[in-house]
């Protein structure tokens, strides 16, 4: 059934779609797969889920997505980057793969994988004041780390060792954790009171 409020989209290219779809409509959004440009185009914000940036990216020229998502991005549309959805609203990446495109939009540098083999995957929580409480728990998986931000990004969130975790610039939110897998909707809800406003 679709829900009330303006349509938003979930990129659905790989990595966790129905995720992200499931915790929108949760929140009573209506909440599409976006895998054409004529869907992008009727959506009024949009997730990029986690999964393999690279995949992403290459998709996504193939599908004739990101001129589209590039101009949409630039013309202000709410969006909500996790991991490799992050990755992908980043300006800059180091430890990309060569020819690998980001769409951009965040003024931050983001690493991929930035905590290597023997942190593959962790989970911790986080406060992070814009949220209130509880804090936040946050599942960490192959994750990336924003090593620099510029003067418009503001941090949301950093771990004890200073690095930067979670980030907003204008409408582009981004976090390199998966808030859509443990239950926490207040990203979401964070994302979709941008897309009303
Ligand atoms: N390491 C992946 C990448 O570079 C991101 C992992 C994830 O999204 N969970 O895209």
């Amino acid at each position: 059934m679709a829900g009330s409020g303006p349509r938003v989209g979930v990129l659905a290219l790989q990595g966790d779609v129905r995720e992200h779809l499931a915790v929108l409509r949760g929140l009573g959004a209506d909440a599409v797969p976006v895998r054409r440009p004529a869907e992008l185009d009727d959506v009024a914000g949009l997730v990029i889920p986690g999964g393999e940036s690279t995949v992403v990216d290459k998709l996504s020229r193939a599908f004739g997505l990101r001129e589209p998502l590039v101009s949409r991005i630039t013309g202000g549309m709410p969006v909500y980057g996790t991991c490799a959805g992050l990755i992908m609203l980043s300006d800059r990446v180091t430890d990309a793969i060569a020819g690998q495109q980001t769409l951009g939009g965040l003024d931050v540098t983001v690493r991929r994988n930035a905590f290597g083999n023997q942190n593959d995957s962790f989970e911790t929580d986080l406060d992070i004041p814009e949220l209130g409480d509880p804090a936040v728990h946050a599942v960490f998986i192959r994750a990336p780390a924003v090593t620099e931000t510029g003067p418009d990004v503001v941090i949301l969130a950093a771990l004890d060792d200073g690095r930067i975790v979670a980030v907003e610039q204008g409408n582009l939110l981004g976090t390199a954790f998966h808030p859509e897998v443990t239950g926490e909707d207040r990203f979401h809800r964070r994302f979709l009171q941008r897309v009303a406003g």
